[in-house]
């Protein structure tokens, strides 16, 4: 029978293992805390009897996720390839700063929600991550980091978190709680094409921060870009978002991929303004990443630069975030970029070429 991973437990569930196993009850405390510090091999947990220790490895799968590959940009993001246990493969992408490190994380193998201008989408949905498949990324970015620790985690890599509610919500309560991780829930954001039966029960069940996948706010032309709106229009989604909780003192975060000719106009930006009136909102304007056969491109600068002050002008913050890690297609959101390639070629030598080409750029910036 397959083993469950270690890092599917919480502490409620370590607690219930060794009151089976007729333990005290502070070693179950006592193994999170290896646990969270990053260390996979239950024989190095000193402080633990050897017959508990070897109870450990014996009862559970201390496997992490393998790094396939890892592609430093020269921003200094970095990108990673994991490989999960039934060979399946995820990414992830590391963006340290100055004041904080952000770790964005993938919380499906693929997604359903069949966005048109995301290379995500074209995989169609895999599987769902586990809760422990999800904080595997915070661990193994920890590991890869040493001295200092992921501050900042945002769901804005592979799939749709709130397909995926259960695991999802029982990741944030480990990422959130001060005995887990202890991240604030205010740097821990879940990006959302807007499933709302789903935003509310996030809501009531552990309110972290929030940023929608907007991008135009015309009906017709979201449910053309993004279909779950043809479920989810934009009226509830705006009722959804009244009623949601603000963490941060930006509100919700409205991401809004500028694509050339498409959503770029001031007409949308107008409609946009309506949408925010009453909203706590801050709206990133993301330069789409193009990738190759589609024939969407990024919006020109000129038309950026007066979407973005007809919001500023109109008190709405919206700072223009250039996808960092685009020398390695590690761009959030994009994180399955070339994925496809990979499925039907050998992965090794697609990196290779993106490490050569990523090379290239470095020489020419
Ligand atoms: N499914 C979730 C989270 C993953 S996508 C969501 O929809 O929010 C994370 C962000 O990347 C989203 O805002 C998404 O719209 C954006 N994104 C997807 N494809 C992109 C592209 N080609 N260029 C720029 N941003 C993109």
């Amino acid at each position: 029978m397959e083993r469950p991973f270690y890092l599917d437990l919480d502490l409620p569930l370590w607690y219930a293992w060794v009151q089976k196993h007729n333990l005290p009850k502070f070693i179950a405390k006592q193994i999170f805390d290896w646990v969270l510090k990053g260390e996979n091999d239950p024989c190095c947990f000193s402080n633990i009897p050897k017959n508990v220790r070897d109870l450990l490895s014996l009862e559970y799968d201390w496997d992490l996720p393998k790094i396939d590959t890892a592609l430093k940009s020269f921003d200094g993001s970095t990108k990673f390839l994991l490989t999960l246990k039934d060979q399946k493969v995820i990414e992830m992408v590391l963006m340290p700063s100055l004041d904080r490190v952000t770790l964005c994380v993938s919380s499906q193998v693929g997604c359903r929600m069949n966005c048109s201008f995301c290379q995500t989408a074209k995989m169609g949905l895999a599987r769902n991550m586990s809760a422990g498949e999800i904080l595997a990324q915070i661990v193994i970015a920890n590991r890869q980091l040493k001295e200092i620790k992921v501050t900042n985690v945002v769901f804005m890599g592979m799939g749709e978190p709130l397909d995926n509610l259960a695991p999802l919500i029982h990741a944030l309560k480990v990422m959130t709680d001060p005995c887990g991780f202890g991240l604030s829930k205010h740097r821990v954001t879940v990006s959302t094409s807007g499933l709302i039966p789903e935003i509310k029960l996030l809501a009531n069940e552990i309110a972290v921060s929030l940023a929608i996948s907007f991008h135009t706010p015309f009906e017709e032309e979201r449910s053309q870009l993004m279909p779950v709106n043809r479920k989810y229009p934009l009226e509830d989604l705006k009722k959804a978002l009244l009623e949601y909780p603000i963490q941060t003192r930006h509100g919700i975060t409205l991401e809004y991929v500028m694509i050339k000719g498409k959503n770029d106009s001031l007409r949308h930006a107008k409609a946009l303004v309506k949408f925010a009136h009453g909203l706590k909102v801050k709206v990133n304007l993301i330069p789409l990443n193009p990738h190759p056969g589609s024939p969407m491109e990024p919006a020109l600068e000129e038309n950026l630069k007066a979407f973005q002050s007809y919001l500023e002008e109109r008190s709405i913050s919206a700072p223009v975030r250039y996808s960092r890690g685009q020398d390695v297609s590690g761009a959030c959101g994009q994180l399955a970029v070339k994925r496809q390639d990979e499925l039907t070629q050998d992965p090794r030598v697609l990196w290779q070429k993106r490490r050569h080409d990523a090379r290239n750029l470095k020489t020419q910036s």
